[in-house]
């Protein structure tokens, strides 16, 4: 029986953990993929504090990783499926064995969102991506495409510069992206701005992607990165908990969920900034939430 069992290993999981494995919480962190969540495939972080000349994501939720288990974080590898939410004692099932703790911290963060066109699902991973960190090293010297006008577009843009030529699509005419990133993107000579336009449908032909655009015209790349925002990984908590239209679980910034003893940290958390910072801000908060709980039980 685990004090705290926190469902997601990244940067809000991780601090989660941390903390509570601090406080001498027994506490487990359930991870079903690599540690460190979407910031894991980020090249590089320029606004988290503390690292003037910016830091890696891998690095940095690697170095989140090791100070948890420091302090006695326990790692369970495995896919939660199922929660069981209601009276003292909460279960999570992982891959077909169940988990019981006194209190649970949600943190299963977010993931790429889809354009939903037709031929994009049938091209995942063979020129269509989500994750230009993981993939772009293999259109070295090739042409791509990147959709999306946010910071991770931008990101995606900068990093995939120094491969490939870009082409930059964005369906209205200014970016919702901010800042010195999005200028140098705006600025790089390998960039292409395709900007008021959006991707219809994607098509397969001699081993490269034309794209249909709404402007009526085609654009034939070797790789299409798709940033068009991200959605909360929610469906565990579907039915259980009040969700908000979106799909992101309603809780205040002091994590309270609707089921006492069940808190809420990072990206799926309803809130008005996702970033590392406040993810790992949420960590925290959860951690010292269900502490108190358990000291009042
Ligand atoms: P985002 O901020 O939600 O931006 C999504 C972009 O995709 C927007 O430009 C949006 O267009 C466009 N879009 C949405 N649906 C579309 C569709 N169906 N077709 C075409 N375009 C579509 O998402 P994000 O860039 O992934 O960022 C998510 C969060 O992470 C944000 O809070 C962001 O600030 C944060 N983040 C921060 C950093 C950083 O600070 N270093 C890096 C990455 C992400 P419109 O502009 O027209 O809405």
């Amino acid at each position: 029986m685990y004090d705290i069992l926190i469902v997601g290993g990244g940067a809000a999981g991780l601090t989660a953990g941390l903390y509570a494995a601090r406080a001498g919480l027994k506490t487990g962190v359930i991870e079903s993929g690599f540690a460190g969540g979407q910031a894991s495939t980020t090249d590089r972080l320029e606004n988290y504090p503390g690292f003037p000349d910016g830091v890696g994501g891998p690095e940095l939720m690697m170095s989140f990783e090791q100070q948890a288990s420091r302090f006695g974080m326990e790692t369970i590898a495995g896919q939660a499926e199922a929660l069981r939410l209601t009276g003292l004692e909460k279960n999570v099932m992982v891959d077909g064995t169940e988990y019981s703790a006194r209190s649970i911290i949600l943190a299963m963060g977010a993931k790429p969102r889809k354009l939903g066109v037709p031929g994009e699902e049938e091209n995942i991973g063979r020129g269509v991506s989500y994750c230009a960190t993981c993939d772009g090293a293999l259109y070295r010297g090739k042409t791509v495409a990147v959709m999306g006008g946010g910071d991770t577009a931008v990101e995606d843009v900068n990093f995939l510069t120094q491969y490939a030529k870009v082409f930059w699509l964005h369906r209205r005419a200014s970016l919702r992206a901010m800042g010195r990133a999005a200028d140098r993107a705006l600025a790089h000579p390998q960039v292409t701005q395709m900007f008021s336009r959006t991707i219809l449908g994607i098509r397969r032909e001699d081993a490269r992607l034309t794209l249909d655009l709404s402007s009526g015209d085609t654009l034939s790349v070797d790789g299409l990165f798709i940033a068009v925002g991200t959605q909360p990984m929610t469906e565990l908590a579907r039915g259980l908990l009040p969700l908000t239209k979106d799909g992101y679980i309603i809780a205040g910034e002091d994590t309270v969920t609707a089921i006492p003893g069940v808190f809420c940290a990072g990206d799926c958390r309803q809130k008005p900034l996702r970033q590392v910072i406040t993810a790992s801000a949420d960590g925290a908060v959860a951690a010292f939430m269900a502490a108190r709980y358990l000291s009042e039980q």
